[in-house]
């Protein structure tokens, strides 16, 4: 086989003149020779392994510098120069892969915190129809909702669930952003510390404690913070959902399957928790959940969702029209089933 013009050589390497042009202007592939009359580009048969070569260098992504050394290389040598560029784009690939992902979450983070929903929130304490004293309390602002149930000797509850909501109550003005699991975690602790402090201060005070379900919000995202055997639901597509677990004794045996939910509501027992702040050490659950436009959030002590069956409370959160409403009708339902403990309430709608 005699020399090749430019198409017929570009055939059999299954590259484009254009790309052997550009070879050639590179430097990669010189044509065997140039025709001193017409300027064609000629090329030899034994050419076209380079010509393979430099086309599969270049889909490969190599930068023409090396492909043009890689081209000079004996075949071994050419084998461990490829074998190490590879090397080198996949340790780079692998940097750019965790950058990416670093890159995903820092802008998601700032596209949630610009996603901010707003509440809008009443609450309710009533005393109840049988208690001499209210013993929970209750917070709710811009960014925290907190409802407390406090117990210990007669009128010694009230001071625990006061010191409880106290130390959450910073947590509304200054929480840090994108870490309110922590924020939460840090108020609980100091919470417990101060029920441990009035213990010491005040022996009367002894045994005595507070539930605590405290919702956080950043975003469109809040952290729950719970202990003890008040709730948090939410109302979402007409349907309610508990989201928190009751730390009692009754719902441990349910958990266990030793008695049914029906079972459990009557239990006499049905008050006597596991769980709860009372300074001695804090195992509360964290949980972060993401938060929708639309959802209504309700969080009660156990005097309403004790007495009233939980179908009630869906009928009356969606049917209310704003949470003035709702904490109205709830407390008002809790009391015509008796009222024989105290009532608390919180709702909050989530707005766009
Ligand atoms: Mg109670």
């Amino acid at each position: 086989m005699g020399s090749l013009t430019i198409g017929a050589f570009a055939r059999a390497a299954r590259l484009s003149p254009k790309a052997l042009r550009l070879y050639d202007e590179l430097g990669l592939l010189r044509p065997a020779r140039v025709d001193p009359a017409s300027g064609y580009r000629l090329y030899e048969p034994a050419q076209l392994p380079r010509a393979r070569l430099v086309a599969w260098l270049r889909r490969l992504g190599m930068p023409l510098a090396r492909i043009r050394v890689v081209c000079e290389l004996e075949p071994e040598e050419a084998a461990r120069e490829v074998a190490a560029y590879w090397a080198r784009v996949e340790a780079d690939t692998a940097a750019r892969r965790d950058l990416a992902a670093f890159l995903i979450d820092q802008l998601s983070e700032q596209a949630d915190e610009r996603l901010t929903l707003g509440i809008r929130y009443a609450t309710r304490s009533d005393i109840g129809r049988v208690r001499a004293t209210n013993d929970d309390s209750v917070y709710a602002g811009a960014r925290l909702l907190a409802v407390a149930d406090g117990f210990g000797e007669e009128g010694r509850g009230a001071p625990a669930s006061a010191a409880v909501i106290e130390a959450l109550r910073p947590l509304d003005t200054d929480v840090p952003a994108g870490d309110l699991l922590n924020a939460l975690d840090e108020a609980v602790h100091s919470a417990d510390a101060a029920l441990r402090e009035i213990a010491r201060s005040d022996p009367a005070m002894e045994g005595s404690g507070s539930t605590l379900t405290a919702m956080l919000w950043s975003g469109s995202r809040l952290g729950l913070v719970h202990i003890g055997d008040s709730r948090a639901y939410v109302l979402r597509d007409g349907e309610l959902f508990q989201i928190t677990d009751d730390h009692t004794h009754v719902q441990s045996l349910v958990d266990e399957g030793r008695l049914s939910p029906e079972e459990a509501a009557s239990h006499p027992q049905r008050s006597l928790l596991l769980r709860a702040l009372h300074g001695g050490g804090v195992a509360a659950d964290l949980k972060l959940r993401e938060a929708r436009p639309g959802d209504r959030y309700l969080l009660c002590s156990d005097g309403l969702s004790a007495v009233v069956p939980v179908q009630a409370l869906r009928e009356t959160l969606t049917t209310s029209a704003d949470p003035e409403e709702a904490v109205r009708r709830l407390v008002d339902l809790a009391n015509d089933a008796g009222g024989p403990d105290n009532i608390t309430c919180v709702v909050a709608d989530v707005t766009g």
